[in-house]
């Protein structure tokens, strides 16, 4: 970082010195995961930035903003709608949950058998060394599996204000029901908080503004399903991330770059890996920044990722918004009917995520599938059998993990993870 940031972490009741053991973790952490690739697009350079960058100057972005009148909204889940909080001219960031950071804190409030992500987000709060959370004027939980769902009545301690949507578990007409309530309550709850009603216009421009960047996503992946591979998983994973921090605008047009480059390369057949590398598809639980562990072991084993059937990749950004009609409430109907088609294990039953893997998986011409479960994290593990049974019997190979953040078993998950490529040579 070019710049002094500490008087502005001061300002935000950091505790600077844990901060500074973070930050002592994570610039090397990135450095050996990403800038060492092969073949890197030379588009990354914004997205090194944008990581070198990620406790400074967009924090300064934040904090301008909040000065110029605008509310900051930190969010949790994909299930949040950013197009609410664009629409009131709000910021929306995703509050970080990607690393195990206290944990001598957090066992104190937690029980051991609470998921990483979980874990993850009451050590940076508990802590003090998120500068997202403390320049949150409003922190968005949401009622999805048990553990957030108990875990939000500890967490307002942490944040300035705390507000908790409920979420339905059944993807029934009552669900839709409950679902959309729930999503009139917080556009009125961020209109109490900005002072600014939603409008018609307002609301169109927000649903455009964040579909532009979901299609930058969607351009992304597309270009994925060449071999050879035009960028890792690694890179197209921290555009994932990236997605839910940066300036919406700047963030469309750097991806929007970064396909141009891909497209040139897909059609110079440059990629970053030999044609005909194996290739996985990764689905299951969300991976946060700084999660970056299966990933950099199953491509330091030779392998390419080819999607991420996840929140943190396409489960999250799958579908558009309709712009339905032409008042808010026609197209709050257009917003509902948008998030309600995420595939979140949280709902039983989740037939269309599987539905969605196979699509992806041929889609993209993954050779294989690897599950992502995080250790304690029920909905997802519970669905990994009967996902992995029903993928094998339609011949997609399939490798379960089940994992936390902390670095213990990664040589045994290098080991299944070669073990499964041979298979897939096979
Ligand atoms: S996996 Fe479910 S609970 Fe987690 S971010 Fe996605 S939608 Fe939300
Ligand atoms: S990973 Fe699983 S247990 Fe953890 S917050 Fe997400 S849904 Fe809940």
């Amino acid at each position: 970082m070019s710049t002094d940031y500490r008087p502005m972490w001061k300002e935000l009741g950091l505790d600077l010195e844990a901060h500074d053991a973070l930050l002592g973790v994570l610039g090397p952490l990135y450095e050996q995961t990403f800038t060492k690739q092969p073949n890197r697009p030379a588009g990354m350079k914004y997205f090194d930035f944008v990581m070198s960058e990620v406790h400074g100057l967009r924090i300064q972005e934040l904090m301008d903003a909040r000065k110029a009148g605008r509310k900051v909204v930190g969010t949790f889940c994909t299930f949040v709608p950013e197009e609410l909080v664009l629409a009131v001219d709000g910021v929306m960031v995703g509050l970080c949950a990607g690393a195990e950071f206290a944990p001598e804190l957090v066992e104190q409030a937690l029980p051991r058998n609470t998921c990483s992500l979980i874990k993850g987000a009451f050590g940076f709060a508990m802590a003090r060394v998120c500068p997202y959370l403390a320049a949150s004027d409003l922190v968005v939980g949401e009622n999805t599996c048990d553990g957030k769902k108990k875990g939000w009545e500890l967490f307002g301690e942490y944040a300035k204000d705390l507000y908790v949507m409920d979420l339905p578990q059944v993807k029934s007409e009552q669900g839709r029901a409950l679902y959309r309530a729930e999503v009139v309550k917080l556009k009125d709850r961020l209109e109490a908080l900005s002072g600014r009603k939603i409008t018609v216009d307002g609301l169109e421009a927000a649903i455009a503004r964040v579909n532009a960047k979901r299609s930058a996503m969607h351009r992304l992946y597309c270009l994925r399903a060449a071999d050879p591979a035009p960028i890792s998983g690694l890179d197209a994973l921290l555009a994932n991330q990236v997605f839910f921090y940066d300036d919406p605008e700047r963030f469309t047009g750097s991806v929007n770059a970064i396909c141009d480059e891909l497209e040139a390369r897909v059609a110079a057949k440059q990629g970053v890996a030999r044609a005909g590398a194996p290739r996985i598809l990764v689905s299951g639980c969300p991976m946060a920044v700084p999660n970056w562990k299966l990933p950099s072991i199953i491509e330091g084993a030779g392998a390419v990722i080819v999607g991420e059937e996840s929140c943190v990749g396409e489960r999250g950004t799958q579908a558009l918004t309709e712009i339905k009609g032409s008042t808010v409430e026609s197209m709050i109907d257009g917003i509902v009917d948008r998030y309600l088609k995420i595939d979140c294990a949280i709902f039983s039953p989740n037939p269309s995520r599987l539905t969605h893997i196979e699509a992806m998986a041929k889609k993209y011409k993954a050779d294989g599938v690897v599950h992502y479960g995080l250790t304690f994290c029920n909905p997802y593990q519970i669905e990994a059998g009967p996902v992995e049974k029903a993928l094998e019997k339609k011949g997609i190979p399939t490798l379960r993990i089940d994992t936390d953040y902390g670095p213990q078993d990664a040589g045994q998950i290098r080991m299944r993870v070669e073990a499964f490529l041979e298979r897939l040579k096979g």
